[in-house]
């Protein structure tokens, strides 16, 4: 069968769904997509869902895959570094990288997928249905069962399916993935609650915007990015129990004793507080490991159904994208596509990878809550910068390799390993950034392989 008869249905019309309709289709499939929520085209966001995201290298390339890139682009605020803030309210800026070129960017998640579904809205190969959710999935018929809204069941064939329904996926738990030793789901113990900082009454942001803000406080922290209307999405994370904890903060009175001393400066920048807090939905936080993504020669899960991670490096979405233009890479690689193969072929390489920005993520919970206000952190940081700047194609640091490259997550945790145990020696015998010894420097980074130019970009 030519791949313009084939029909790829997909489950879940968010970030990963829509952008993998655009790529399906472009190369000749005909598409459906079955969209529990509602249309988003045309309205206003929703409340209480994480309403602006990091968009980096990996996320961008992707959507350059669909002819998309410089479109998101224009919905993007720079973001050039972390801006903490600490008790006393001081600040101090930490940049993401030594060259100028290389920064994040803030980018609304409704707006993006919006735009994504509005593109996908107009590709003839593809139907698009909302408030449609899949239910159950028979693999040897190859069928699949929808409910509308009204929770009438109808039935659908495919000849390929993808599950890119979150991490709650009912497509993961229909095929089978689910199954013990096949999959494991790590609850951090965290959650999240969203806070609006709106724009100043002259209409002006709050804070500097060209910066992630964070309000490091060791076991919890406090983050801020920036929107295209000039307000910023704050977010709380916070052990579900503690102290502080999110069960303690169950009054007014609890919320601003905890906002006056823990984060002076923010609290006259959020006059909607106490409604934001009590109002909006606590977010939990979790791991989905799953060590099987595809079956049938025909079915596979990717995104956050297969794979979702904290959010602490900002690379869900990312890694998300980064899963459909790896697949787009594997279909172009020949003329005719054999499906049961890319898709064990994409399964095993993908993997490992995304177990990797799993543990990394996780990882810099650590640093974004804690080590980031600490001095031993930032000396390692400035040595690292500095590294980079004399040895550019040897030293990229971890943080760099993750946001500003393709470089595959698992290469880039292992090399992360060797660089942080050499900025450990040199900063612990050092103390100081004066005292550093660039010439064991030079010895120890000659140890490292060399990464190249082209797969940075
Ligand atoms: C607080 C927070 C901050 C984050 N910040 C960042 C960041 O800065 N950078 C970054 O890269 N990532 C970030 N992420 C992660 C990012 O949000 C996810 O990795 C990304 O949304 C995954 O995309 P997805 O399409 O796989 O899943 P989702 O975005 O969850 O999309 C799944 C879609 O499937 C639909 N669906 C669910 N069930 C069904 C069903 N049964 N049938 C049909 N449809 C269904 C849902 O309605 C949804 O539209 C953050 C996450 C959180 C929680």
């Amino acid at each position: 069968m030519s791949q313009s008869n084939l029909h790829a249905v997909i489950g879940g019309g968010g970030l990963a769904g829509s952008l993998l309709a655009l790529a399906l289709a472009q190369r000749g499939y005909r598409v459906t997509v079955f969209e529990k929520r509602s249309d988003l085209r045309g309205k206003a966001a929703p409340g209480g869902r994480s309403i602006n995201l990091a968009l980096s290298e990996r996320g961008l390339y992707a959507l350059g895959k669909v002819g998309l890139a410089e479109k998101a682009l224009s919905q993007t605020i720079p973001m050039r570094g972390r801006l903490i803030h600490d008790l006393s309210g001081a600040t101090n800026f930490l940049p993401y990288s030594s060259q100028s070129s290389e920064f994040i960017r803030s980018i609304s998640r409704p707006g993006l997928n919006r735009m994504l579904l509005e593109e996908a809205s107009l590709h003839p190969n593809i139907e698009l249905h909302f408030d449609v959710s899949v239910e159950e999935v028979n693999q040897k018929e190859k069928t699949i069962v929808v409910l509308n809204a009204q929770k009438q069941p109808s039935k659908h064939t495919f000849d390929l399916l993808f599950g890119t329904d979150g991490a709650g996926s009912a497509v993961r738990k229909s095929l089978g993935f689910e199954a013990e030793k096949l999959f494991s789901i790590e609850m951090l113990g965290h959650s999240y609650k969203e806070l609006e900082m709106p724009s100043l009454p002259n209409g002006d942001f709050a804070m500097s915007p060209e910066a992630l803000h964070i309000w490091p406080r060791g076991t919890y922290m406090l983050i801020a990015l920036p929107n295209l209307d000039r307000s910023f999405t704050c977010t709380l994370f916070l052990p579900n129990d503690g102290s502080p904890g999110f069960n303690q903060l169950i009054s007014p009175i609890a919320l601003h004793t905890f906002f006056r001393e823990q984060f002076a400066d923010a609290l006259p920048l959020l006059p909607s507080l106490e409604e934001d807090f009590f109002s909006n939905p606590t977010g939990s936080l979790g791991t989905v490991r799953c060590s099987s993504w595809t079956t049938g020669g025909h079915s596979l899960i990717l995104g956050d159904a297969a794979h979702a991670i904290v959010p602490f490096f900002g690379q869900g979405m990312n890694a998300a994208f980064e899963d459909v233009s790896v697949l787009c890479d594997m279909m172009d690689a020949s003329t005719s596509t054999d499906w049961p193969r890319l898709l064990t072929d994409f399964e095993s390489s993908r993997i490992p990878n995304t177990n990797a920005i799993a543990d990394m993520a996780l990882e810099n919970y650590i640093e974004m809550r804690d080590l980031v206000a600490d001095d031993a952190f930032k000396l390692r940081r400035r040595v690292a910068l500095e590294l980079e700047v004399r040895y550019p194609n040897r030293f990229t640091p971890r943080y760099s390799l993750v946001s500003f490259s393709r470089v595959p997550y698992k290469t880039v945790q292992d090399i992360g390993g060797r660089q942080s145990e050499i900025l450990f020696a040199l900063c612990q015998e050092a103390g100081q950034f004066e005292k550093i010894d660039w010439s064991r420097a030079e010895q120890l980074v000659s140890d490292l392989p060399e990464i190249h130019p082209e797969s940075r970009d």
